[in-house]
């Protein structure tokens, strides 16, 4: 205002053209500036030569498209806010931009453009001039008294230095800013005299109490509430320490003002305390042949996790506790874990409750905010425990190894303090402020790898590995119980749809690449819908009303045949399709739903050519067949890597190429002019696609060497062969680990021979039969053998086989 009343700007103006906010008289805004226009204003306005303080400049906000780059001006709004620049920063990161602190000084409007380019520059009358009303015209003009007014209040405020003055000064505003929220809060209901709805703070609203108009009313109800509330607090079965907690509160919420957003904090606060389930808890009915029976008919396969669990259980049983370790099933994802949890909980008769623990990284998101923080809320745990309702559930926390860690503390710590047996009979939520027993809680843990779960965290759990399926496997998982709970979901019967097991086998290979079930169970799901549809229209189209008469089956189907012919003879649909007639789902109609497969032929469309090898890669999720390309060109010996590689696979590839190096004469391989110097004059390049994955490990070793003598040998990698295997300088194949996931994802991508390190051989006879029956492995100690199993015919030391055709 005062800024307003003395600021003359000057009649051109250069024009800043902003899309962060419209700045007004009076306020500052600091605002970024990246457009080619704008930096050119401020390097020749504010940076060049002229003092910074004295250079007014435009601003109006730009109300076109901030990411179109056109170079045209756009249409300017026709008034903006002359601004002083008070301060420039510059910066090149992530691009070269200015960020300027601009004060508005007033407003102007734009006369006529002047120029356009580099920036513009207009001509414009400047509008806010409050000296007009302030000081010549003030008795003329009603704006004049008003603006005078403001201007003497807000300078008697200013001008109380004193603090008694200060209170004085400030106590009204602050009532009025009160009486302001309270009348915001009674707005819901409409009233007629608004000013007896501004409520005084009654010290004892019962002595005034004359329940007369609706507001009173209201009161009335609110005062019963927090009776009820006492009444509920004192009836409750909470612990001695809570319920004195309890009584303070709802003393002093009695004495509290509604309008106080503190009333509503403490309530909230008392109702939680009273619906927490101190004392309430489901009778465990714990059977261990039941218990098997029940984890068998909800679980296919997984028999050894199944058999730990019981074990588990059983001990449980004999020893009538919760002590001992807290089982972690650590596996690929939709291989089944939660889905065990539940299952235990079932067993024992127990509310079950999943706390997703993914990304979590703030310790009050397990241990709650203090009630002093607005918004506080009680932590994961507690509130867990109001939505089960009883203190003995059983919670799976899920994705353990997905914890975060931040400034805000480590959730890690507050989750051991919950699950260590030692303490967790007197976990104190910060919210809660008074100790919650979890003792009779039955903790479960799931993760897809053992690798970030914080060790103090680990040291607690006993791990359960729970490795992928095998295609039969999945086969039978989805026959017994996918298809039967999507059937169930959609609201279809057997009779309405039937899913052959090759359709199954077809969804498997060619539309899901997975450790688990999951995607199997999305595309179950979406098959299902897609029928649900087409049995709706089936329905629509019959006709209805005597449906019922005839009932269902064969009697049924001959009432719609004839029935509907005379109405729609031509609809052959209806005619070929009865809707007792089960839909087939064939590959055809796979297709027409799912649309063309996504995996196909890809394996031996990758292998033909040369300088392609299949490696064996594990990952949280599963393991997995990793392609590696490689090529040659001309160059200077240098070795490019791509595919987000980690610093031991960068050393795997160096290895193998000296070792190649090495042998080049041995096995005949040359570099494109024939030389021996594999390096000569060549540059290799070595990719492992799917690169948004980050790969690291040793255990490709063995798979670069085969990718690189494949390359410079000219021969075709046999398209059935996938590989896995750390190496040495001097050949030798050492071993690695997660051999069973590796063998699962060959077996599922449908390869057929599979070259391991030797002292991985032990590892085999935890894969079942049927899969060891599909695979021919070949147990490699040395390089030499594991290139000879890698080429058909062998890969012979001299004399070279001329390269194989694609007939492979
Ligand atoms: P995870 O927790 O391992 O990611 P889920 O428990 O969510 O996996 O399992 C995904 C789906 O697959 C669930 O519907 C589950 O019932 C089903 N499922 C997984 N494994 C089996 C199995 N062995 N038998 C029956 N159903 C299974």
């Amino acid at each position: 205002m005062a800024a307003g009343s003395a600021i003359q700007i000057p009649s051109r103006l250069p024009l800043l053209l902003t899309h962060e906010g419209v700045l007004l008289p009076g306020s500052t805004m600091r605002t970024s500036v990246d457009s080619p226009r704008n930096m050119q204003l401020v390097r020749s306005r504010l940076l060049k030569g002229t003092s910074l303080r004295s250079t007014i400049i435009g601003v109006i906000p730009n109300t076109s498209d901030p990411t179109s780059d056109c170079d045209d001006l756009p249409s300017l709004h026709r008034i903006g806010t002359a601004a002083l620049a008070v301060q420039v920063v510059g910066s090149n990161w992530p691009k070269p931009h200015y960020t300027l602190l601009v004060t508005g000084l007033c407003r102007f409007q734009i006369l006529q453009l002047l120029k356009e380019k580099p920036y513009p520059v207009a001509e414009v009358e400047q509008l806010d001039r409050l000296e007009q009303f302030t000081n010549q015209h003030k008795s003329e003009e009603e704006l004049g008294e008003l603006s005078e007014q403001f201007y003497k209040y807000a300078v008697q405020i200013l001008d109380a230095v004193r603090l008694e003055e200060r209170f004085k000064m400030t106590i009204p505003l602050l009532v009025r800013q009160i009486e302001g929220l309270k009348l915001l809060q009674k707005t819901r209901k409409p009233k007629q005299d608004d000013d007896k709805r501004v409520v005084a703070i009654r010290p004892n609203r019962r002595i005034n109490h004359i329940p007369s108009t609706a507001e009173d009313e209201e009161e009335e109800e609110d005062h019963d509430d927090v009776v009820m509330l006492e009444k509920k607090i004192r009836t409750s079965s909470m612990s001695e320490q809570a319920l004195k907690v309890c009584l303070k509160e709802i003393k002093r919420l009695k004495k509290m003002p509604q309008s106080m957003p503190e009333y509503a904090l403490t309530r909230n606060y008392l109702e939680l305390m009273v619906e927490l389930p101190w004392n309430k808890s489901t009778k465990d009915r714990l059977e261990i042949r039941a218990a098997r029976i029940l984890l068998d008919n909800d679980h296919y396969a997984m028999e050894k996790l199944k058999k730990r669990v019981l074990e588990y259980l059983a001990v449980r049983q004999l020893k009538n506790n919760l002590k001992g370790p807290i089982l972690c099933f650590v596996g690929p994802p939709g291989v089944g874990k939660t889905s065990v949890g539940r299952s235990i909980a079932k067993t024992l008769g127990r509310e079950f409750h999943r706390i997703a623990l993914g990304g979590v990284c703030d310790q009050s998101d397990i241990r709650g905010h203090r009630r002093t923080y607005v918004g506080s809320m009680p932590g994961r745990i507690i509130n867990g425990l109001k939505t089960v309702g009883v203190n003995n559930p059983v919670f799976l926390l899920d994705e353990v190894d997905k914890l975060g860690k931040s400034l805000q503390g480590d959730p890690a710590a507050a989750l051991l303090e919950v699950l260590d047996p030692e303490q967790n009979h007197s976990f104190t939520d910060h919210y809660l402020n008074v100790a919650f027993d979890l003792s009779q809680v039955l903790f479960i843990a799931t993760a897809n790898t053992t690798a970030t779960i914080p060790p103090a965290l680990l040291d607690r759990m006993e791990i359960i590995q729970v490795p992928g399926y095998t295609q039969e496997e999945k086969i039978e998982i989805a026959h017994r119980h996918l298809i039967p709970k999507q059937l169930e979901q959609h609201g279809l019967t057997p009779q309405q749809i039937q899913i052959p097991q090759v359709t199954t086998l077809d969804i498997i290979t060619r539309y899901t690449r997975e450790a688990g079930v999951r995607s199997l169970d999305r595309k179950l799901g979406a098959i299902c819908r897609a029928v649900a549809v087409k049995v709706a229209e089936g329905q629509h189209k019959e006709t209805k009303p005597d449906r019922a008469e005839v009932g269902e089956g064969e009697d049924c189907k001959e009432h719609v045949t004839e029935d509907a012919k005379p109405e729609s003879i031509s609809d052959t649909a209806d005619l070929a399709l009865p809707p007792e007639m089960p839909i087939l789902i064939d590959f055809h109609a796979l297709k027409d739903i799912l649309g063309p497969p996504m995996y196909e032929t890809e394996v031996s469309e990758r292998l033909s050519q040369p300088g392609v090898a299949i490696g064996l890669a594990w990952t949280p999720l599963g393991g997995e067949i990793m392609f590696v390309e490689a090529s040659r060109m001309d160059g200077e010996g240098q070795l490019t890597l791509t595919g987000q590689l980690g610093d031991v696979m960068k050393e795997s590839a160096h290895l193998a190429i000296s070792w190649l190096r090495s042998n080049a004469k041995r096995y005949q391989l040359t570099n494109a002019s024939g030389s021996f110097d594999l390096l000569d004059n060549t540059d290799i390049h070595l990719h492992f696609p799917a690169g948004a994955v980050t790969k690291d490990g040793p255990s490709a070793g063995v798979t670069i060497v085969t990718c690189l003598a494949s390359l410079f040998s000219g021969r075709l990698v046999c398209s059935d062969v996938a590989m896995t295997g750390e190496i040495t300088l001097r050949g030798l194949v050492l071993p690695v680990g997660g051999i069973k996931d590796k063998v699962l994802a060959a077996h599922r991508a449908g390869l057929k021979r599979i070259i391991i390190p030797r002292r991985n051989e032990k590892d085999l006879e935890e894969i079942a039969m049927n899969v060891r029956q599909d695979l021919t492995f070949v147990m490699a100690s040395c390089l030499d053998e594991v290139l000879n199993a890698a080429f058909d015919g062998g890969f012979a030391v001299k004399p070279r086989v001329e390269r194989l055709n694609s007939k492979l």
